[in-house]
């Protein structure tokens, strides 16, 4: 890449056909041809270029989802990316891309909640057994690999505790027993952190977060090495998980600003991070404290932090917690998070599903914040009166 990205992501994709500055939205099922040789001669390109933009039929996308694509294949810095209707559908793409049955699966422990039941229950009834290793313990990884583990399935940092691995070792360990990787990025996104230039040989991100960043769209993105390409590539044409071109749009567009949102997320982050830090009762899941492991891990890998923040709750008294979480008036009540808008859950169970290793007590409770783009003066103003509540 000879320009910097945010200049790529300014200028890329623009339509001098139709004189306009962003690509049009393709709709189709049908794709037309002038005779059948010119469908012939499609067919051969993608024969010889597979990562192009050859459509025959509009089940492998329009050009509308081509652009995002390639956008996504600079971003990430990798051989190709594949988008899908949802983040959940790049990682059931990943997973049954590689792994049949009879082969295991290793999981890191705090995956996201959902990709814990895909793997453990659903996969499990096609005869593919998943392990779980504990993030902050590799050899647990080490001695779950047997000569069926075809995949280990990294989520970095841990879904809502936020825990920071050695990402090296996991390779390194990977590379070894010679066993494919893949990395669940969606916290950070290639703007931070490039998995598939790292070493992974598969990086999911959903587009539903950060990459469309105004909450109004849902997509998944799965960036493949060589590697991979041509397993995933079989696998995304017979299962049918097509992005549509009006979602690929919003995204093209989310995009467009990525690099400004995300580092003002983070700066706002660390606003809040620093204002939560007087707090003695609250421990801040978020690689801001010089010194602890999650903060070296975070910087030895990492370029930036992104807007996803988790508070542990030191207190005896569930309902006062509760009651913090209630009284916030910025911050809305709701699932998914990486929109322009600050959001609050209260974490139980269901949200962070059945951990093996997770270091929770009785009386620790956690809370997830996503700071948005609003005034972190605010944010703080908000936060400083219901901690009152607090006991
Ligand atoms: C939201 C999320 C997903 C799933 O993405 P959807 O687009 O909601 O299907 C996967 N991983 C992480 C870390 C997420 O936050």
């Amino acid at each position: 890449m000879s320009k910097s990205f945010k200049t790529f992501l300014k200028h890329t994709a623009k339509d001098f056909h139709n004189h306009s500055v962003n690509p049009p939205v393709v709709r189709a099922s049908t794709i037309i041809f002038k005779s059948m040789q010119e469908i012939r001669k499609t067919q051969r390109r993608a024969i010889k270029d597979p990562t192009g933009g050859h459509f025959d039929y509009a089940r492998a996308g329009t050009s509308t989802t081509y652009v995002l694509q390639k956008i996504l294949t600079e971003l990430e810095e990798c051989y190709h990316v594949f988008v899908a209707p949802s983040g959940m559908a790049s990682i059931f793409l990943a997973i049954i891309s590689v792994v049949r049955p009879g082969d295991e699966i290793i999981i890191s422990d705090p995956v996201y909640s959902p990709t814990r039941i895909l793997t453990q229950n659903f996969l499990k009834e096609f005869n593919i057994k998943t392990n779980i290793y504990n993030p902050y313990d590799l050899n647990t990884l080490e001695e779950n690999i047997n000569n069926r583990t075809k995949l280990i399935y990294v989520e970095n940092p841990g879904s809502n505790s936020f825990e920071f691995q050695d990402l090296e070792k996991i390779i390194s360990i990977a590379k070894k027993n010679k066993i494919l990787t893949v990395m669940d990025n969606t916290w950070a996104t290639p703007y931070y952190f490039k998995p598939i230039k790292f070493g992974f040989d598969m990086a999911i991100v959903s587009a539903t977060k950060y990459y469309s960043g105004h909450s109004d769209v849902m997509g998944g993105s799965l960036a493949v090495n060589k590697k991979v390409f041509d397993r995933v590539k079989i696998s995304e044409k017979i299962t049918g998980f097509r992005l549509g071109p009006d979602d690929a749009y919003l995204i093209i567009r989310g995009l467009r600003t990525l690099d400004v949102r995300l580092d003002r997320h983070s700066e706002n982050a660390k606003k809040i991070a620093k204002f939560l830090s007087t707090y003695k009762n609250i421990e801040i899941l978020y690689p801001y404290k010089k010194n602890s492991l999650n903060y070296k891990m975070w910087k030895k890998y990492y370029s930036g932090a992104s807007g996803l923040i988790g508070l542990k709750i030191k207190s005896n008294n569930i309902n006062s917690v509760r009651k913090f979480v209630n009284s916030l008036k910025l911050f809305g009540y709701g699932y998914s998070w990486g929109g322009f808008e600050s959001l609050v859950l209260h974490q139980e169970i269901r949200e962070t599903g059945k951990r093996k290793f997770m270091n929770v007590t009785k009386n620790q409770h956690l809370v997830r914040l996503h700071i948005g783009l609003e005034d972190p003066k605010d944010l703080i103003d908000d936060l400083k009166q219901a901690l009152k509540k607090l006991k």
